[in-house]
Order: structure tokens, then sequence, then C-alpha cells
């Protein structure tokens, strides 16, 4: 059992200082991908003239614009930083920049002829442009704070944390939450780079991990532990089911997933898909005619 954290009381577009360098403002956007909202984190002192860094501004929304001008006022924002392009965290990026005047960093956004599925609520901001594309590695410092990018492909092909060094902190981003395991959807998602993300943050033993939904992890160890099993046991049920002759993602789903509401059903669909293009990549598994959706998939 992956050990999920609740959300405490909260009020939406209040600056809340959640830690010494780390203020949260919850833009109303909750959802049942979005859980209670996205949190936009500013990271940097608190006193005025302070210069400061601001982690996914969020959706297009006037109200959250205003909220976190208000919760910059008075000091000066040197990055603008987004975890991946979809749609409820990269949007407001470039309003938000323009007003404050910085530049937006992440990493380069996926092809646009990659369209993630409309089953899933989590499509792709489309006119998104990083003024600073980042590979992973890259350091950006402000007044008391270091920022490292730390790429998490995955969730989105251009998933990108960032490490806050002075608190041994991870915004992660979509790539690890709180409150819900991470949707993994073909093509632009991608379960093998998903559990190498997975290892990456594992082996870096943080003390906190910061979602940009819901409320902090702060026993990362355990609970990536448990997150990673999930991964796991998933994957050992679908093969267990090709083995006892499922031969479509349209008989496995019903049979793994008979207990959830089958609403759930298009998005426990491309997971298994997920799951079966990995194990086709690492030579277990075999697509006819090719990995599509709809293939025929055995064992091999
Ligand atoms: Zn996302």
């Amino acid at each position: 059992m992956i050990p999920f954290v609740s959300m405490p009381p909260f009020e939406y577009g209040r600056a809340d200082a959640v830690s010494p360098l780390i203020q949260r403002v919850i833009a109303n956007n909750p959802g049942p991908f979005t859980f209670t909202g996205t949190g936009t984190y500013i990271v940097g002192g608190p006193d005025a003239g302070a210069g400061v860094a601001v982690i996914d501004p969020g959706p297009l929304d006037e109200t959250h614009l205003a909220a976190l001008l208000a919760a910059v006022a008075g000091r000066r924002v040197s990055h603008v930083l987004v975890t991946h392009t979809h749609r409820d965290h990269a949007p407001l990026a470039r309003p938000f920049a323009a007003a404050v005047g910085a530049p937006v960093l992440a990493a380069r956004p996926p092809a646009r002829t990659i369209h993630v599925s409309a089953a899933l609520d989590e499509e792709d901001d489309e006119t998104f442009t990083p003024d600073v594309v980042l590979a992973g590695g890259e350091v950006v410092r402000g007044d008391g704070w270091t920022l490292e990018a730390l790429a998490t492909p995955g969730h989105a092909s251009n998933h990108m944390a960032f490490v806050l060094r002075e608190e041994n902190a991870l915004f992660s981003g979509d790539h690890v939450m709180g409150w819900s395991t991470t949707v993994v959807a073909p093509p632009d998602g991608d379960m093998t780079a998903y559990m190498d993300s997975l290892d990456r943050v594992i082996a870096r033993g943080f003390s906190t991990l910061w979602p940009t939904h819901g409320a902090p992890v702060t026993g990362p160890g355990p609970f990536l532990a448990a997150y990673r099993a999930h991964r796991l046991a998933r994957e050992a049920q679908i093969v267990e089911r090709l083995a006892a002759g499922d031969r479509r993602i349209a008989e496995i789903v019903p049979n793994l997933y008979a207990a959830v509401d089958a609403r759930l059903w298009p998005a426990a669909s491309l997971s298994v898909w997920a799951h079966l293009i990995a194990l086709e990549a690492a030579g277990r598994a075999r697509a006819r005619p090719n990995a599509a959706i709809d293939a025929d998939w055995s064992l091999t």
C-alpha cells in the first residue's frame, strides 16, 4: 500500500509559507487530475527586495495570476520554472513571466504532433515555448537558494523536477504526487523512462517532495519504495494476464480493474498500454502488428 498523504485545509489564492524558503499559492482548478488544484511554488526568502523563483505558474486563470503577482509584490522574480507542458502547469508561465520581467526555463516541449489522450484531461499547452531550454543538471541561484534541474521524463517526455539544495527538497511536479499515482499515458508518457526517473529520485535521498498537486511527502523513502512496488506489481499482473491467454488491452483491463468504476477504464487502458510498451522494449512481450493500443499482445 502506498502511504498517501491528505491535504490539510487551505485557501485558494493565499500565499502560505510552507517552509523557510518556500511559499505556495493554490489555483482554484480542482479536478480528477489536479486534486485540490495546481500549487504554484515561490522559492526564496520573504523579505522585501529578495530575489525569488516561481515554479509552475499554472493554468491560464486571471484570478491566479493576480494572486501570484500579489504574492511576489516587493520581491524580484529572477526565474520562472515549469515542470512540464500540461495545461494545469504551463500556460500561465508566459503572462506571469512577462508581468514580472523574468525568463521561462523548462525542458523542450514534446513534438507538437504528439497528443495526450483527451480521456485524461491532461492536454498539452501547444503554445508553450521556454526562453531557456533545460536538459537537466542546470543550476540557478538566488538570494540564499539554489535550484537544480532534475530530468524526470515519464509522465511527460519533457518533465523536469527541481531540487532545492538548501532544504534537500524536490519540487516533483507530476512525477511523484502524495495523493495519487501518476498517469503515464503513451505516446508522450513512457513507463520505461518513468521507472528510470523514479530510481533517479530515490537515489538522491530527498527529505521532502513538493508535488504540484496536494500536500508534501515528508517521508519520501518508504513512500517512493511503495510507489515503485505498486508499478512493479501492476506489471506482474499484466504478465500474468498475458500468460493466462489475454491478448488485447480490452481483455486485460476488465480483468485487472474489475473492482474499479468502468468510467476509469479508458485511463486504465492507457496505463496498461504503457506497461506493455515497456515490456516489449525489455524483450518480454511482443505486439502484432505493432505496439498500437489495439494490438495483439503476447509474452515472448
Ligand atoms: Zn501533468
